[in-house]
């Protein structure tokens, strides 16, 4: 299996237009972060988490042109805003898996998808979470969230987990979490705190219950700090995500 960071950044990327502090002015490649998206591939099959304003380009970036299903953890506008996009890669049927209130949202937003010329050949799956299923043989199990008030979806995909925009991990989820070779998972900033995402301390101390062999820290904005030396202030095994990073499983 092989999971490429398409973005790693917050809702407005990173450099954030018209600011001028150093880490947004960073020449270091690391420090250049859009919006978050993973692309998970698997002999031939290919799923991406989310689907954001900067898809098009991720795709071109990573020299990828095939989408097999789409699997949203939430309706917010910098994880589904890409979605126009997948128009060039459409001519087979893409899959878009979400929690029912997501896909009601995506058909008045996208409502010329499943229009009378039907230019989009998609179809929309309702999903459940902790309700385990399967695309190509590949077994995906949806995780209840909070993401401040909203409850949104993460991913348990084998011994890998995506999580990102969280604030909140209920028990229960924490109990699917064990055993992890890979977790992915959201970290905003040092601080303040934020009242839907985990800033570094709160991500850390997640990571201390859950015990993962690795875990990538994702959805970062300029606050959190310099890639370069924020990595070197990490715990053993814990590492934090750049755009294109590819991990070999
Ligand atoms: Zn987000």
């Amino acid at each position: 299996m092989k999971i490429t960071f398409l973005g790693t950044g917050t809702s407005q990327g990173i450099p954030v237009i018209g600011l001028t502090n150093p880490i947004c002015l960073s020449t270091d490649f690391k420090d250049k972060r859009l919006r978050s998206s993973i692309l998970i591939k698997k002999k031939n099959t290919n799923i991406l988490i989310d689907c954001g304003p900067d898809f098009r380009y991720q795709m071109l970036r990573s020299k990828n042109n095939n989408i097999d299903a789409i699997l949203l953890t939430h309706e917010h506008n910098d994880h589904i805003s890409g979605l126009d996009d997948i128009y060039p890669i459409n001519k087979k049927k893409i899959y878009i898996y979400g929690l029912p209130r997501t896909l009601e949202i995506l058909k008045k937003r996208f409502f010329y998808f499943f229009s009378e010329e039907k230019k989009f050949n998609v179809q929309l799956i309702n999903i459940e979470t902790y309700i385990t299923f399967s695309i190509s043989n590949i077994e995906i199990m949806p995780l209840l969230i909070m993401h401040g008030k909203l409850p949104i979806l993460g991913y348990r995909i084998n011994n890998i987990a995506y999580i990102t925009d969280a604030n909140f991990i209920p028990n229960e989820t924490i109990n699917k979490l064990k055993g992890l070779e890979i977790l992915i998972l959201n970290s905003l900033r040092k601080k303040p705190k934020h009242k839907s995402h985990f800033i570094l301390s709160e991500s850390l101390k997640l990571i201390e219950i859950l015990k993962p062999k690795k875990t990538y820290l994702t959805h970062i904005s300029h606050l959190l700090g310099f890639h370069a030396i924020v990595e070197q202030e990490l715990p053993n095994n814990i590492y934090l995500a750049y755009d294109c990073l590819i991990l070999n499983l």
